[in-house]
């Protein structure tokens, strides 16, 4: 008898839901994301393609449905295209998604839906070029709004833009991304910055933009409609009247704790299993690859040991100490 296979944790939470940084580099440097002068890891020292296969592989065996691609920026790494096409076969699988800053989307978006990469996040904070550069210290808004128009030429559907809000930089645009996402078919959620990593840019206490701030401007301009859908995450969906096609969500790891219904893990370039974005609870897969190579069973055993040290919830605070020193780049966001 094939006995269904999951992963529990030692509150009773199926988790089901991977995400996977492939790399910490990035060809942009958002303010609230890294330092302006990051040193990033040696090559030795991250996990290769072929051992993030085997993690998702493991995972997807241990009845993972959805595993999302992330970093850093997932594009930069060479041979993305291949890893998708190797994990987006993997038997029971039933998404395989990626987050992007869009820079690259451009070349490479029809490969990665032919690939079989089934949904996009794509980050978007500012439609002002200027801004655009000063919040990405390098990034050009031209190239991201070709890479969403490409996206969709591509044949991606329910493509989502990412924006952090930030007080007092991009704030005034809420209205406005939400009107692009409207034109564009496309869902859009707001996010609170959390505390992920020392930068010297900005003080997060001042910078932070609650959820409800955000709802707040929007409800000035739509009507929002409280949705049921809800991805068992920190995002909360609400629909337009005025536009059907278009969910607004509002990720509040600060306003509004999600912790209980949370299903996901992540691993990071290092092949660290962290158990929780807000808490440094995890587990050396890297370490359990290289000392047994090729044994999953061994790999399958540390995965399921990992889920006990699941905590139950983080304790994000508002311009607090900093409380968790790696960077989002680092932590796979
Ligand atoms: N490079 C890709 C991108 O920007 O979409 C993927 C990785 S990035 C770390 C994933 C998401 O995390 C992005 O939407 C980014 O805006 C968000 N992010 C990064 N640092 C953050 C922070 N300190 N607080 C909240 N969100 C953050
Ligand atoms: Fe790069 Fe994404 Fe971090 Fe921006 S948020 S620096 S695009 S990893």
């Amino acid at each position: 008898m094939d006995v269904q296979r999951t992963l529990t944790d030692s509150f009773n939470r199926k988790v089901d839901y991977l995400r996977m940084s492939v790399t910490d580099r990035c060809d942009f440097r958002c303010v609230y994301c890294m330092a302006e002068d990051m040193q990033f890891l040696p090559r030795q020292q991250i996990l290769s393609l072929e051992e993030l296969y085997q993690v998702a592989e493991r995972f997807v065996s241990l009845g993972t449905r959805k595993i999302r691609l992330t970093g850093g920026e997932p594009l930069v790494r060479q041979g993305i295209v291949d890893l998708c096409t190797r994990i987006a076969t993997l038997p029971g699988l039933r998404e395989l998604c990626l987050t992007s800053n869009g820079s690259q989307l451009g070349r490479l978006a029809q490969p990665l839906f032919d690939a079989g990469v089934s949904r996009l996040n794509i980050s978007l904070d500012s439609l002002d070029p200027v801004l655009f550069k000063a919040l990405t210290r390098t990034g050009e808004l031209d190239q991201v709004i070709a890479g969403i128009d490409a996206a969709r030429a591509a044949g991606f559907r329910r493509t989502k833009l990412n924006c952090v809000v930030l007080k007092g930089r991009n704030d005034n645009e809420i209205v406005d991304l939400v009107r692009f996402a409207i034109d564009r078919e496309l869902d859009i959620s707001f996010i609170e910055e959390m505390p992920l990593g020392l930068i010297d840019e900005h003080e997060r206490g001042e910078s932070y933009c609650s959820s409800d701030d955000v709802k707040a401007r929007i409800a000035e301009h739509f009507t929002l409609i409280d949705s049921a859908e809800s991805s068992q995450g920190p995002a909360r969906y609400w629909r337009l009247a005025e536009a059907p096609h278009t969910r607004v969500g509002f990720i509040s790891p600060h306003s509004h704790n999600f912790c209980a219904t949370c299903n996901r893990v992540r691993l990071t370039v290092e092949g660290r299993l962290l158990l929780c974005l807000g808490n440094e609870h995890s587990m050396d897969l890297k370490q359990v690859m290289r000392a047994y190579p090729g044994d999953a069973e061994r790999l399958e055993t540390a995965i399921r040991e990992a889920m006990q040290l699941k905590p139950y919830r983080h304790h994000f605070e508002v311009g607090g100490e900093v409380q968790i020193v790696r960077f989002m780049n680092m932590t796979g966001g």
